[in-house]
C-alpha cells in the first residue's frame, strides 16, 4: 500500500456523505450524512479506511496522519470551547470502529477518552456530579483495558460484581461516587498487572492507542471469521470515528437508546426500540440492564421523544428505507450517535420493499434491489406444525424467524464440537457476545434469556439468517452447570428443544415442521390474492412479478422425472435445462446395463439395448408430457460405466468366498473381469460422456431413438414435445460430428416410421476447457451450448470435486485463497472468463446459438448475475432453487438497466 503525498486521511463530519462508505466506513459516512441533514450529531471527524490499509500493510500509521489528527482535533476543541483531557473542563471523545460493512468482531467503541486522574475531578466539578464523573472514568479504564490493552474483560466484571455485592446492591447505578472511586483504583491495578503497563494518563496517548487498536481489530480472528462468513473482502480496512462525547449517564433526565424506524421483523410502522435511563450506549446493546420499550420515553421526556419521532421520519424519507439508530439524551438534549439502513428479517425485507413502493418512496426496480435470493431461500424453509402437540417451555422475543430444533448446548465450544460430529444444536446463553460467534454459526438456532430485539444475539442472528429467540426471561440459564430451569423443569445439555424465531416460543422436545407459506404459494396451494394469504405471500408474489417482468434470462430446471418436472413448472420453470439420463439406468434396470457391459457379441448387445429402449422411451414420454410446450434438454449418458457395476471390493470378496466354497458363479466372474477392465484411476477424466457413446456401439443411438419415439408418441397424442438432445463432455468438434451424424440418421428413421416431423435439436455441454477454447468450431456442429460449470470448474482448477471439498477447502477458505467455494459461486476470473469467451466464439459462428448453463451455479445468486451479464439465454437449476433464480435474474436485469441509465 503506497502513500500518496496529497492523500487526505481525516474528514470532518461536515465533509463526508453517505456515498463515501468505502472511505469513511458505514458509520462515518452516515454520521456525515446526518450532520449535513442538520440533525443533532455531536461534532467529530473520521480517519479513513485508507489510513488503516497503510497501517495494516506497513505496521505503521501513515506519516501524515498524526498532524492531520492534530489539526482536526484543534478544530474540534475550538468548536467545543475545551481541550481534550483539559484538567478543569475536559473535552472527551469516543473512538469507534466503522468498516464499510457493519462487522461484529471488530473493536467497537471506547468511550470517555480524555479522562485521567486529574481531569476526572474537573469533569465532576463541571457536571456538578461526582458520581457521574467517576462512573465515566471507570468505564473508560474498563473499555480501554479490554479492547486496547487486551485485558480479560471478565476481570473488570468480577471487580464490579464484588463492589455491588460488598454494598449489597444489584445494579451499578446504586454504586455512589466513593464506591466508584475505589473501583477505579482497583481497575487501574488490574490494568497494570495484566497489561504490564499503567493506564495512560495522557489524553492524546489514549487517543492514539485507541485508534491503533481499531486498526488492529480488523484482523482479529473473530473479524476474519465474520468476513469469511459474510463474504466481505479482507482488504477493505476499517475507518475510525472520533466523536465528542455526550452523556446518557448524567442522571434520570439522561439516557440512551436504540430504535428502528419501523418493525424490523414485520416492516410495520410503529415505535420499535429500547431505552435505558441514566446509561451509556453499550449498556443497551449488551443487554446488561433491562431496558424499557421506546414508547415509554414519551412519558419520561416528551420533548425528546417527539423530536426523535420527527428525526426518524426524516431519516426514513431521506434514506427511503428502514433505518436503525442509536441516540443519547443528555439532560434533556437529544443527540444522534449513529444511523444506518437497518438489518431486517427476510420476510420484512419483502414486506418493506412493497410497502415503500406503495408509499411512493421507491419504484419496482428499486424494490428488487431491496431483497435477494438468499432471503427468498430463507423464506422457503419449513415452519413448526401449528397442529402439533407441544410442551411450551417459555416465550421470548421473536428475534430472527425460522423453526430450529436441536440439542441444548450452553457454550460455543460445545456447539462447534457437537455440530462437527453431525449433531444439530441450539446454543442457549444468558446473552451472547462476540466471543460466541463460532458457536452461533455452528448452531441451528440461538436462544437467550436476556436482551431485546437489538441485543447482540438478535442482531447477529438476523444478519446470518439464523433462527433466534432472545430475552426468554422465564428461562434460568446456568451456563456453568450446563443446564437451564423453567418453572420446575430442568433442561440438561443434550436435551432436545425447539425454538420458533417467528413467534418467540420455546418448546421442549422436537416439534414437527411444516412447509412455509411461501412454498405453499409457489406450489399453487395458496393464492396471493386469497383472503387468508398472509401479507408476506402477497409481498413475495408482487416482487416475483416485478422480477419476471424485467428479467431477460429464462429459468429452467434440472429434473429427470415427471414429478420433479411438474414441481419445477409450478415454481415457474420455463423448461428443463438438464435431464440426466443416468438415473434411468439404476434400480431394477441395473441388470440390463450389466448385460450391455458384459455383451460379447453384437447380438447380445442389441438384445440388452432393445430391453432398455422401451423403458427409456416411457420415461421420456412422461417427462415430455409434464413439460408439454416447453423445451426439455435430455443429456445422453454421462457417467463412467463402472458406476453401474457392483463395487470392486465387494464383488472380489463375493467371488473369493464363492471360490473357497467351490461354488463360483459364472456371471460374477465375468462381472469381476469387467469391473477390473473398467476400473479407472481417475474416472472423472476417463471413459465417460461422449467417449462412452463413441466406444459402446448403439448406446447413444438407443437413447436418441427413445427420445425421438417418445416425442413422436406425444405428437401423435396432440402434445407439444420440444426435446433437445445434449451430448456431454465433448472436447472437440469431431466427437460431436460423429454422434450427430448417427443421431440425425436415427431421428430421420423415426420420423419416417411415425410420419411426424420432430424438429429435435442437437447440442452439447461445454464442460471441458478444450471445448470452451474451441467453442467457435464446436458451434458448427451444435445447435445449442449448455455450460456444465461443475465439470468446467473441476477441470479448469484441476480439482476433483468429490474429493477436494472435504479434504482441503476449509484450509483454502481459511487462508483466504477464495472467499467461497468455486463449486458454489462461479469463479468469474478463471472459469467465468472461459464461459465468456466461449459465448462470444460460439455466437460468432452461429448467431442463433442457444446458450444456457446447467451446473449448480445456475441457482446461485451471484453466479446468476454473471450469467446475465455474459449474455446467456437461460440458467437451469434444481426445482427448489427456481424462485431464487427467477428473482436474481430479475435483479440482475433491473440493476443493469439502472446502471445503463446512470
Ligand atoms: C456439469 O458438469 O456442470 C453438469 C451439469 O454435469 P454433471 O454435474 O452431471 O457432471
Ligand atoms: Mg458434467
Amino acid at each position: 500500500m503506497s502513500e500518496n503525498k496529497d492523500q487526505k486521511f481525516v474528514y470532518d463530519f461536515t465533509e463526508g456523505n453517505r456515498d463515501l462508505k468505502d472511505l469513511l466506513g458505514g458509520k462515518g459516512a452516515n454520521l456525515a450524512e446526518m450532520t449535513n441533514l442538520g440533525l443533532p450529531v455531536p461534532p467529530g471527524f473520521t480517519i479513513t479506511t485508507e489510513a488503516c490499509k497503510v497501517y495494516l500493510a506497513s505496521g505503521e500509521a501513515p506519516a501524515a496522519l498524526r498532524d492531520e489528527v492534530s489539526a482536526h482535533l484543534a478544530a474540534l476543541e475550538a468548536k467545543m470551547g475545551k481541550k481534550l483531557g483539559q484538567s478543569d473542563d475536559p473535552l472527551l471523545v469516543s473512538v469507534r470502529s466503522g468498516a464499510k460493512f457493519s462487522m461484529p468482531g471488530m473493536m467497537d467503541t471506547v468511550l470517555n477518552i480524555g479522562l485521567s486522574d486529574e481531569s476526572v475531578v474537573g469533569l465532576a466539578a463541571q457536571a456538578g456530579n461526582e458520581r457521574f464523573a467517576w462512573d465515566s472514568y471507570r468505564r473508560l479504564i474498563q473499555m480501554f483495558g479490554k479492547t486496547v490493552l487486551g485485558v480479560e474483560g471478565e476481570l473488570f466484571e468480577e471487580a464490579l460484581d464484588e463492589a455491588k455485592a460488598a454494598k449489597k446492591v444489584t445494579v451499578d447505578t446504586d454504586l455512589d461516587a466513593a464506591d466508584l472511586k475505589k473501583l477505579v483504583t482497583r481497575f487501574k491495578k488490574i490494568v497494570a498487572k495484566q497489561a504490564g503497563r499503567e493506564f495512560p494518563q495522557d489524553a492524546r496517548e489514549q487517543l492514539d492507542l485507541a485508534v491503533e487498536a481499531v486498526f488492529n481489530s480488523w484482523n482479529t480472528d473473530r473479524a476474519k471469521l465474520y468476513r469469511r462468513q459474510e463474504r466481505i473482502p479482507s482488504d477493505l480496512g476499517t475507518a475510525v470515528n472520533i466523536c465528542s462525547m455526550v452523556f446518557g449517564n448524567l442522571g434520570p433526565d439522561s439516557g440512551t437508546g436504540v430504535a428502528f424506524t419501523r418493525d424490523p421483523a414485520s416492516g410495520h410502522a410503529g415505535v420499535y426500540g429500547d431505552y435505558l435511563q441514566n446509561a451509556q450506549g453499550e449498556d443497551v446493546v449488551a443487554g446488561i440492564r433491562n431496558t424499557v420499550p421506546l414508547a415509554d420515553l414519551e412519558a419520561i421526556d416528551k420533548t425528546s421523544y417527539d423530536q426523535l419521532m420527527t428525526i426518524m421520519t426524516t431519516l426514513e424519507t431521506h434514506y427511503k428505507d428502514l433505518c436503525d439508530i442509536e441516540f443519547t439524551i443528555e439532560r434533556g438534549q437529544l443527540w444522534m450517535l449513529q444511523t444506518r439502513v437497518g438489518k431486517r428479517t427476510a420476510g420484512a425485507a419483502f414486506r418493506i420493499a412493497t410497502q415503500l413502493v406503495d408509499q411512493g418512496l421507491i419504484d419496482e426496480a428499486e424494490a428488487l434491489q431491496r431483497v435477494n435470493g438468499a432471503q427468498l431461500a430463507q423464506l422457503m424453509f419449513p415452519r413448526f406444525d401449528e397442529g402439533a402437540t407441544t410442551t411450551l417451555l417459555g416465550r421470548g422475543i421473536a428475534a430472527s424467524p425460522g423453526a430450529a430444533v436441536g440439542k441444548a448446548v450452553f457454550d460455543s465450544y460445545t456447539a462447534v464440537k457437537w455440530s462437527r460430529s453431525g449433531e444439530k444444536v441450539i446454543l442457549i446463553r444468558r446473552e451472547t457476545n462476540p466471543d460466541d460467534l463460532d458457536g452461533m454459526i455452528a448452531a441451528e438456532g440461538i436462544l437467550t434469556s436476556r436482551g431485546g430485539k437489538t441485543s447482540h444475539a438478535a442482531v447477529v442472528a438476523r444478519g446470518m439468517g439464523k433462527t433466534c429467540v432472545c430475552g426468554a426471561e422465564d428461562l434460568e440459564v446456568d451456563t456453568k452447570r450446563r443446564r437451564m430451569t423453567v418453572g420446575g423443569a430442568v433442561i440438561e445439555e443434550g436435551d432436545v428443544v425447539s425454538i420458533d424465531g417467528s413467534t418467540g416460543k420455546v418448546y421442549l422436545g422436537e416439534v414437527p415442521v411444516v412447509p412455509s407459506p411461501v412454498v405453499e404459494y409457489f406450489e399453487g396451494r395458496m393464492h396471493a390474492g386469497a383472503d387468508d394469504a398472509d401479507e408476506l405471500v402477497a409481498a413475495v408474489h408482487r416482487i416475483m412479478a416485478y422480477a419476471d417482468r424485467v428479467r431477460r434470462l429464462r429459468v429452467r430446471a434440472n429434473a429427470d422425472n415427471a414429478e420433479d418436472a411438474l414441481r419445477a413448472r409450478r415454481f415457474g420453470a420455463q423448461g428443463i435445462g438438464l435431464c440426466r439420463t443416468e438415473h434411468m439406468f439404476l434400480g431394477e434396470r441395473r441388470e440390463l446395463v450389466e448385460h450391455l457391459i458384459l455383451a460379447d457379441t453384437d447380438k447380445e448387445r442389441e438384445e440388452a439395448l432393445s430391453a432398455l429402449l422401451p423403458l427409456q422411451k416411457k420415461d421420456f414420454v412422461e417427462l415430455f408430457e409434464a413439460m408439454d410446450g416447453l423445451p426439455v434438454t435430455v443429456r445422453l449418458l454421462d457417467p463412467p460405466l463402472h458406476e453401474f457395476l457392483p463395487d470392486i471390493t465387494e464383488l472380489s470378496v463375493r467371488v473369493a468366498l464363492a471360490e473357497a466354497r467351490k461354488d463360483a458363479n459364472e456371471n460374477d466372474l465375468r462381472l469381476l473381469q469387467a469391473v477390473h477392465k473398467l476400473h479407472e484411476q481417475n474416472p472423472m477424466l476417463g471413459l465417460r460422456g461422449v467417449r462412452l457413446g463413441l466406444v459402446i456401439p448403439g448406446l447413444f443411438a438407443m437413447q436418441v431413438r427413445a427420445i425421438a419415439e417418445a416425442a413422436a408418441e406425444r405428437k401423435n397424442a396432440k402434445g407439444d414435445p420440444r426435446a433437445e438432445i445434449m451430448v456431454p463432455l465433448v472436447g472437440t468438434v469431431q466427437e460431436l460430428e460423429i454422434v450427430r451424424e448417427e443421431a440425425d440418421a436415427v431421428i430421420a428413421e423415426v420420423e419416417a416410421a411415425t410420419g411426424t416431423s420432430l424438429k429435435l435439436t442437437i447440442g452439447t455441454m461445454i464442460e471441458l476447457p478444450r471445448a470452451a477454447l474451441t467453442a467457435g468450431q464446436i458451434a458448427e456442429a451444435a445447435q445449442f451450448f449448455s455450460f456444465g460449470t461443475n465439470d468446467l470448474t473441476q477441470t479448469v482448477w484441476g480439482f476433483s470435486r468429490d474429493d477436494v471439498e472435504a479434504s482441503f477447502f476449509t484450509a483454502y477458505l481459511e487462508k483466504g485463497i477464495f472467499g467461497v467455494s468455486p463449486f458454489e459461486t462461479i469463479d468469474k476470473d478463471g472459469v467465468g472468463s472461459l464461459v465468456r469467451s466461449a459465448v462470444q466464439a460460439g455466437r460468432a459462428t452461429r448467431p442463433d446459438l442457444k446458450l444456457g448453463v446447467c451446473g449448480e451455479h445456475g441457482g446461485d445468486p451471484e453466479s446468476v448475475h454473471f450469467f446475465h451479464e455474459v449474455g446467456l439465454d437461460y440458467v437451469s437449476c434444481s426445482p427448489f432453487r427456481i424462485p431464487v433464480a427467477r428473482l436474481e435474474a430479475g435483479r440482475a436485469a433491473a440493476e443493469a438497466k439502472g446502471s445503463d441509465s446512470r
